[in-house]
Formats: C-alpha cells, sequence, structure tokens
C-alpha cells in the first residue's frame, strides 16, 4: 500500500466496519425482530384500566410482545385479558393479593388476604401468586406462611417485589419454590445478583426497572454481560405498567430492551427474550 491510498482505504475500512457494526444491532428488515415476553405486567382495573382491551392488544402485537404474564388489582382486569388469549398474545395470569392501592403495605397482616386467595384461585388457571410487595420481617409473618403453604399445596410459583432479607425468609419456609424477583433488586450491585442466583436455583430475575445493564451510551456493562451469560435461562423482561405513565410509554419500555440485547449472543437473548418464560410458563412455541 503507497501512501497516497493509505487514507481512503483506512476511511472505507471504518465505514465498512460500522456497517457491520450497525447490522450487529438492528436485524435486517427481513428478519422479525424477536418475540417477547412481558414478565411484569399489570392489567389495573381501578374501575377501569387505562388502556382499552382491543388497544392492549394492538399494542402488543405492535410491539412484538407475544406473552405476558398478568395480573392486577383486582383480579378483574387479569380475567380480562385471559379471556381475550390466542396463539398471537399468551397469557400466563398470576393472583394479585390485593383489591385497593392500599393494600401493598398491609396484605402481609390482613387476614383477609388469605380468603382473596383462596377465592380467586378457583378460577383454577393461576400460575402463580403475585406481584407482591414484602420486606425484611414483614416476611415472618403469619399471613405469609399461610399464603407460601397455599402456593407449595398448589404448585404455584411466586412474583416478588422484595430485598433480599424477604427472599431469604421465603425461600426458607418453600426451599423449591420458583420465585420471579421483580426488578432484581433495583441497584443490587451484579455480583449481590450473582450470589443470590447461584444460591437459590429457582430465583429468576425480572429487569423491569434495573438499573446498571448499560452505560449512558447504551453499552452493555461487563458486569452485566457476565451475568446473562452465566446464568441466560435465569432472565426475563417486563414492562410494570403500575401507573398510567407506563402505558403511555410501553411501546419504548419494551423496545429498549431491544439494543443491548442486540448485544448478546443470539442465543442468550433469545432466551431471554422469549425462552426462558417459554419453559418456566410451558408457552407454545
Ligand atoms: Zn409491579
Amino acid at each position: 500500500m503507497n501512501g497516497e491510498n493509505a487514507l481512503p482505504r483506512l476511511l472505507l475500512l471504518v465505514f465498512l466496519f460500522s456497517l457491520g457494526l450497525g447490522a450487529r444491532a438492528q436485524p435486517a428488515a427481513s428478519e422479525p425482530a424477536l418475540p417477547l415476553f412481558d414478565a411484569h405486567l399489570h392489567y389495573n382495573w381501578e374501575p377501569s384500566p387505562r388502556v382499552p382491551l382491543d388497544q392492549a392488544l394492538e399494542l402488543f402485537k405492535r410491539t412484538g410482545v407475544r406473552g405476558i404474564l398478568a395480573n392486577s388489582r383486582p383480579n378483574a382486569g387479569t380475567h380480562a385479558l385471559y379471556a381475550r388469549r390466542s396463539e398471537a398474545l399468551q397469557v400466563v395470569p398470576f393472583l394479585r393479593p390485593y383489591r385497593v392501592r392500599a393494600d401493598v403495605t398491609s396484605w402481609f397482616n390482613n387476614p383477609e388476604t388469605m380468603t382473596l386467595i383462596r377465592e380467586e384461585f378457583r378460577h383454577g388457571y393461576f400460575a402463580g401468586i403475585g406481584e407482591f410487595h414484602l420486606h425484611g420481617d414483614e416476611a415472618r409473618s403469619p399471613v405469609v406462611a399461610d399464603m407460601i403453604r397455599f402456593a407449595r399445596e398448589h404448585r404455584m410459583m411466586l412474583h416478588a417485589h422484595s430485598d433480599v432479607p424477604a427472599l431469604d425468609i421465603l425461600f426458607k419456609l418453600y426451599p423449591d419454590a420458583r420465585i420471579i424477583w421483580a426488578h432484581t433488586g433495583f441497584s443490587l450491585q451484579a455480583d449481590e445478583v450473582d450470589r443470590m442466583l447461584r444460591t437459590y436455583p429457582g430465583l429468576i430475575a425480572e429487569l423491569s426497572y434495573r438499573g446498571g445493564i448499560t452505560d449512558s451510551s447504551g453499552t452493555i456493562s461487563s458486569d452485566w454481560r457476565r451475568l446473562f451469560e452465566k446464568y441466560p435461562d435465569r432472565f426475563l423482561l417486563g414492562s410494570d405498567t403500575w401507573i398510567d405513565e407506563r402505558w403511555d410509554s410501553y411501546a419504548r419500555i419494551m423496545g429498549d430492551y431491544r439494543p443491548w440485547l442486540a448485544q448478546l449472543p443470539p442465543e442468550v437473548a433469545r432466551q431471554i427474550a422469549w425462552g426462558n418464560a417459554a419453559r418456566l410458563f410451558r408457552l407454545k412455541p
């Protein structure tokens, strides 16, 4: 290569290289986008949902969400979604132990909680109980012990918005539980998350509101890449539509997972996006 040609060739190489990166981050138009499973979907119904059913189904379709873990306060929203399940949208219903918003901070001390759970359970289709909020010693309450006994008897999964001490207590009560860990500790250090996944094989980490996965430029952090590659079968995505604003930005929230999924080995990305939920909830392919 002579000196005169070196710069244009270098620029050409940089250009080709950037094309290559672009192609890796964004699937070609002909390539179908990864199907997504939303493992943290609230369809709250108090007294009516933010988004009517038909619009919600259209939103899932447009966003590439082909399955949801549905729960709501009260459970009416989950029943309505479950009645509309189809091949285009598989619905995994979870029983929420709340009737009204205030239950979030008192359900674990309210004996009425078990009445609600037993009544709702009669529908016969709930795969689990949650999302419930439970921290520290709150997990030692007799109501929680009753709920765990019930879940154990009926082989139900749990969806817990919990800190590490509460999870430790839940696993002590129900050692072979499968617990979906809402938000994966929010900002808990990656090595602590690693320790929890190592300690509890039944723990499945759901990633809504989880900080630290990417840096400000959107590049996946080395800690989180390591976690995803070490435990590719232990992560789920979620929207957490707990307030209206989350419904208003639903397409962006779920869409924001795609750029970092595209930075992972394709098989790992497929498992986190859909495959882990498919295995856990026995979804149709
Ligand atoms: Zn939630």
